[in-house]
């Protein structure tokens, strides 16, 4: 048979609707490879998706889900063969294509990556586009150039991207601050490598253009005041990845960062990041980040419930990372 389970979003109106239905391969957009997918996972732009924020999902009927991981049923692409294991990330999948919260998907191969070996869709769902983006995020710092020990300020650091970042960075001997609004979260900051925890607050309110130089680096996934308050804080040619919105889009900032201390601001960008940057990322985390590695950082949910982790994630209430598990046929 065909026919597999999928949450479907349609839309009636101005009205976004959510829920499970049967669909058939008939209903999949046209790639050149169909996937069972095994493992999806929550990422904070799910989020928005199901809560229909943002304009994330773009075209109706559709299946959310920005990732997946699984094997490969069917394929028309050479690179691929029936059994082989993939990884899906970005590219406007569980956006304008449907993704991963449906038991099978179907995209183009050019945007698949290989799962590396020793690595099981579950540990790859693990890691998803937050670790995948913590990476990227860490890649861009070193090729900026980072001093050994850096002083680094990861924010949002309880979310997804935070603390992979968190855990990536305090790993490769780095001294890893977390700045995140959830204080009880410290043991959990603590156990991934941080050796400090700052209270969100401390960089909520609009500051001064400059503030003393605290950082050599940062990962932001943020935005807003406390990105411009990092800016401020930055030590002279320190460098910030920016890679997120969770505290909203806007950036009041000034330029006296960049023009008197040398501070340079590093867009990141998974989901056209090009296959070859994307490769290595995916082959660096494989090295660095084992299934055990990222145990206490992964909860689970069934694709059943995953529904429920919207308005969650929004709020900030969801910690570390959440894979879905999914187990197509
Ligand atoms: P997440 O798990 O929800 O993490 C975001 C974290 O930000 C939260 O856990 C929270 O950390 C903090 N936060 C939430 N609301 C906040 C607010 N109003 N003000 C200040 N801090 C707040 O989400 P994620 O999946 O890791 O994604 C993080 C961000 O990166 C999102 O904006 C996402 O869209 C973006 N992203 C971008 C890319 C890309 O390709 N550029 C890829 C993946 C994700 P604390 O509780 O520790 O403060």
């Amino acid at each position: 048979t065909d026919s597999f389970r999928a949450l479907v979003a349609t839309q009636a109106g101005d009205r976004q609707e959510i829920g499970f239905t049967t669909w058939t391969d008939a209903d999949l957009p046209a790639g050149d490879v169909t996937v069972a997918v095994e493992y999806s996972s929550f990422n904070y732009k799910d989020g928005l998706a199901l809560a229909g924020k943002n304009r994330i999902l773009r075209k109706f009927p559709i299946v959310p889900g920005i990732d997946f991981a699984g094997r490969v049923l069917a394929s028309d692409n050479s690179a691929y063969a029936p059994g082989d294991r993939v990884i899906l990330t970005g590219w406007g999948v569980g956006e304008g294509w449907s993704g991963g919260f449906a038991e099978r998907a179907r995209v183009k191969g050019e945007w698949l990556v290989k799962l590396p070996s020793g690595m099981s869709s579950r540990h790859a769902m693990a890691i998803g586009t937050a670790g995948l983006t913590a990476m990227l995020c860490v890649m861009a710092l070193e090729a900026h150039g980072l001093p050994d020990k850096a002083k680094i300020l990861v924010t949002g650091a309880s979310g997804g991207v935070g603390s992979v970042a968190v855990k990536l960075l305090a790993d490769k001997g780095h001294q890893v601050s977390a700045l995140t609004g959830r204080r009880e979260e410290e043991p959990f900051l603590r156990a991934l490598g941080a050796v400090e925890v700052i209270d969100r607050a401390e960089y909520a309110s609009p500051g001064k253009p400059l503030a003393g130089e605290r950082w050599n680096a940062a990962v932001d996934t943020v935005g807003s005041t406390i990105l411009a308050n990092v800016l401020a804080a930055m030590a002279y040619r320190g460098a910030v990845a920016a890679c997120g919105l969770a505290g909203g889009m806007d950036l009041p900032t000034t330029v006296f960062p960049f023009i008197l201390r040398n501070v340079a601001l590093l867009g990141v960008d998974s989901v056209q990041c090009p296959k070859a940057i994307r490769e290595e990322a995916w082959t660096r985390l494989a090295a660095d980040l084992t299934e055990a590695d990222l145990a206490e950082v992964t909860g689970e949910v069934p694709l059943d419930e995953v529904t429920g982790l919207a308005d969650r994630i929004l709020k900030g209430q969801v910690r570390g990372r959440q894979v879905v598990r999914v187990l197509g046929a």
